[in-house]
């Protein structure tokens, strides 16, 4: 994201709005969409008009939320499980990525950063993080990622505590006028397949040159 903001703004004089509030969009079945935000610094309503509109706010964006219902469908499933979802402050405890298929749950680690691991622990929809104190964690990690021979866990800090309840969707057409969704806003794949930022990717350059040769 630095990478990407800096090579934008920094170096292509690209404009950035940080920080807005009450994102809407006009217009979108119009020749001249727009969105409009409340500017963090002066409370006003500013608009920006445009030729088109790229939806690419994520799974709670409000550019969904704006297509008319009758004009999309959104096919959704349900996994009927929780993942809490752990980043630690620790180094990996294996090169690769760890599965654990366990008749208490699954539990997953993958290597983010020499001092960063991010753990994965199944649990009930809806739980509450608040559930799975440190000692908790730790426990059914030993448990669920133990392995004849190998070396035990390298633990440490939980940086955050969040839970997942499993689901994916998809929208069809991700699009409608001159809206187009990108990314999370237009499909979600449940974080097992760890795909949703390459599908992400993939939609914005498909996007970007559709917009270039229109
Ligand atoms: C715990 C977890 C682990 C994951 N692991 C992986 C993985 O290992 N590999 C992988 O490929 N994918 C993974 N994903 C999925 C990946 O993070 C997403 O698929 C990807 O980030 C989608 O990119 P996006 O740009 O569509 O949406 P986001 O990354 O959600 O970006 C949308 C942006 O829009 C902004 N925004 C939203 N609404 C507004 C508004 N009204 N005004 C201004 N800004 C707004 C948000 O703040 C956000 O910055 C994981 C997801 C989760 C939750």
């Amino acid at each position: 994201m630095t990478d990407l903001v800096r090579e934008y703004a920094d170096v292509r004089g690209g404009e950035i709005r940080f920080g807005v509030r009450d994102v809407r969009l006009h217009g979108a079945g119009s020749g001249r969409p727009s969105v409009s935000y409340v500017c963090p610094d002066t409370g006003e309503r500013r608009v920006v008009t445009a030729d088109f509109v790229a939806g690419c706010d994520g799974a709670r964006g409000v550019t969904r939320a704006s297509l008319p219902p009758e004009r999309v469908r959104l096919a959704r499933h349900d996994y009927g499980v929780g993942w809490l979802a752990l980043p630690a402050q620790a180094p990996p405890s294996s090169d690769c990525v760890v599965f654990g298929m366990h008749p208490r749950g699954f539990a997953g680690h993958m290597a983010r950063s020499p001092e960063v691991t991010r753990y994965y622990v199944q649990c009930r929809p809806g739980d509450d993080p608040a559930n799975w104190p440190h000692e908790r964690v730790w426990a059914e990690l030993r448990e669920r990622l133990g392995a004849a021979g190998a070396p035990p866990l390298k633990e440490g800090r939980l940086i955050e505590k969040r839970v997942l309840d499993m689901h994916s969707y998809v929208v069809e057409p991700m699009s409608f006028g001159r809206l187009f969704l990108a990314g999370d806003a237009a499909h979600l794949t449940a974080p097992i397949a760890a795909k949703g930022l390459n599908l992400a990717l993939h939609d914005a350059f498909l996007l970007g040159d559709g917009l270039v040769a229109s």
